[in-house]
């Protein structure tokens, strides 16, 4: 007669970007699997599912059962779980992204969430904060929102690069004009300080320049700086976060940049209000996939372990 026994919870995450996905598992009692693999040449849909569904064989071979699934996805989809939208992979547009997880992962419970939103539910989880905003400041600016330890909205993704800072300013990628993100991103302050310069800017003659004291570069960054110190003082206005957290690939390689965004910020605040306090994300670009597992992790709600029927 089968007997019953107790076994850990299988987590899985996986972080879905345009050139390559990472994946990470645990479980209690047992090591972390990680593995980072690149997407096959030829932006073929098929071939990305099924080079993904082999890696998902492999782990579960060398690894163990994965019970529950969470995706970091930085495509747009529809309710019913179709990509309306994916610059970084424009073949994906129309492809059946819930099927395809429900194909790929028979037998665990799957959930998929913006990248920017789980990265925003990693450092929070991480700070040790329930309401926390987010800013990811790096190709362009991600990030999310979590209160009382949730993703808020929830129904749709928290878009914090396309909040209007600026409705004359520079255009975005979206096609509006203002966005955060069309001042702020990495490339948006890069732009700006080779106007200013008169050539053109790598992220390195940037960070010199800034060392340096150059004021093409001081300018350049100052203004990113302040776009995203008034995002936080606006979020700071309705959400009341505890903190604001600043990170992504631009901010962090430039010393300065996260701490001139709190000062700005906290110049900015009102009487009786002050700004949300300004830190540093803590998990570089690991956010969005450990986002993804701390996501995988609220899909099993009902204890730490389950029981599976062993033969
Ligand atoms: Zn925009």
């Amino acid at each position: 007669m089968p007997t019953t026994r107790a076994a850990p919870v299988g987590l899985l995450g996986v972080d879905v970007g345009g050139t390559k996905v990472a994946l990470r598992a645990e479980a209690t009692g047992r090591p972390a699997y990680e593995r980072t693999f690149r997407w096959p040449a030829g932006a073929d849909p098929a071939a990305d599912l099924a080079a993904l569904d082999a890696e998902v064989v492999a782990l579960r071979a060398t690894w163990g059962p994965v019970h529950a699934v969470g995706i970091a996805m930085p495509a747009t989809t529809d309710a019913t779980g179709t990509v309306l939208t994916w610059p970084g992979r424009p073949s994906w547009t129309g492809l059946d992204l819930a099927g395809a997880c429900r194909r790929i992962f028979p037998d665990s419970r799957t959930a998929y969430a913006d990248d920017g939103d789980l990265a925003a539910l990693a450092e929070a989880r991480h700070a040790g904060h329930d309401d926390v905003v987010y800013l990811g400041v790096g190709t362009g600016v991600g990030g999310g929102v979590v209160l009382d330890g949730r993703l808020v909205p929830g129904r749709v993704s928290a878009e914090v690069g396309h909040m209007v800072v600026d409705l004359d300013g520079t255009r975005c990628d979206c096609g509006r004009t203002g966005c955060l993100q069309s001042v702020a991103s990495g490339p948006a302050t890069l732009r700006r300080a080779g106007l200013a310069r008169g050539g053109e800017v790598s992220f390195d003659d940037l960070r010199a320049g800034l060392h340096d004291g150059r004021p093409w570069a001081v300018e350049a960054v100052h203004a990113s700086c302040a776009a995203l110190a008034a995002a936080v003082v606006s979020l700071g206005e309705l959400l009341a976060p505890a903190v604001a957290i600043v990170g992504g690939g631009f901010a962090d390689g430039l010393p300065g940049f996260v701490p001139l965004v709190g000062r700005t910020a906290r110049l900015a605040a009102r009487p009786g209000r002050p700004a949300p306090a300004v830190r540093a994300a803590a998990l570089g670009g690991l956010s969005s996939l450990h986002g993804a597992v701390q996501l995988a992790r609220d899909l099993v709600t009902t204890s730490e372990r389950i029981a599976v029927e062993e033969i």
